[in-house]
């Protein structure tokens, strides 16, 4: 719905930054309505070694099989640009973007963008980067992984982050790359996180279960913590 609603605005630019190909990441682009609307300049950001393997990672959910609209048939001009984890760009937009490597099957990309002082990470999809038994969730040093993404989250004002799992859950799936809320806060509190942002609800969650995670969380402080929802707008930075 994020598609519909921007093409009523007057900007028609905007850049899309993908952090891996697994469907539930993916299946919006063909759907997302300024790709359809002539005069749009879309830039497609995708963890990949070139320009051509970012359009064919995307563009092949376009050709014809898929969708009956083909990649080249596209009225907006979408233009493609390859993302390796552990770089920074600057975007067309005036946007700082550093990336980084997460923990799930097939690798993802986080990225953390800055502009005008105020930063914003998005964190999905990762498994922890610890065991449970070791590193800032333990209350240990963390280990070199930890490490790395804890420089990454270093300060940021708002992180948006996986907590598909909760604890049990997680110890059941371990290895399916997805975290849970209490790895995030302590990894966010651990960074001088000031806001963290619980986000990749279980697909299954009720609204009953997610609203007692929510009051579950509402009294923590530093960072505060609460739930992503579908539509919602999240001021970042000081005074938000
Ligand atoms: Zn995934
Ligand atoms: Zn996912």
């Amino acid at each position: 719905m994020l598609g519909v609603k921007l093409v009523t605005e007057p900007a028609r630019e905007v850049d899309l930054l993908f952090t891996h190909f697994h469907m539930d990441h993916v299946f919006g682009f063909p759907f997302f309505a300024p790709i359809y609307t002539p005069g749009y300049q879309i830039r497609v950001f995708v963890p990949s070694f070139s320009e051509e393997e970012a359009m064919e990672k995307l563009g092949r959910y376009l050709n014809g099989v898929y969708h009956p609209t083909r990649l080249r048939e596209l009225p907006a001009a979408v233009s493609w640009h390859p993302v390796r984890p552990g770089r920074e760009y600057t975007l067309e937009s005036g946007w700082r973007v550093t990336t980084a490597a997460l923990n799930h099957p097939g690798g993802a990309i986080a990225y953390r963008l800055e502009a005008g002082g105020r930063s914003v990470a998005y964190v999905t999809d990762t498994a922890p980067f610890a065991r449970p038994d070791e590193g800032v969730y333990a209350g240990n040093e963390p280990n070199s992984a930890e490490k790395r993404v804890l420089e990454f989250l270093a300060g940021c004002d708002t992180v948006v982050y996986d907590t598909m799992f909760d604890v049990d859950e997680y110890f059941e799936k371990m290895t399916w790359g997805h975290s849970y809320p209490e790895y995030a806060y302590a990894l966010c509190k651990a960074a001088g996180v000031r806001h963290l942002v619980l986000f990749h609800h279980l697909p299954d969650a009720t609204d009953d279960a997610l609203d007692a995670l929510a009051l579950h969380w509402q009294s923590a402080a530093d960072p505060v913590v609460t739930l992503a929802r579908e539509g919602e707008t999240i001021p970042v930075g000081r005074g938000a």
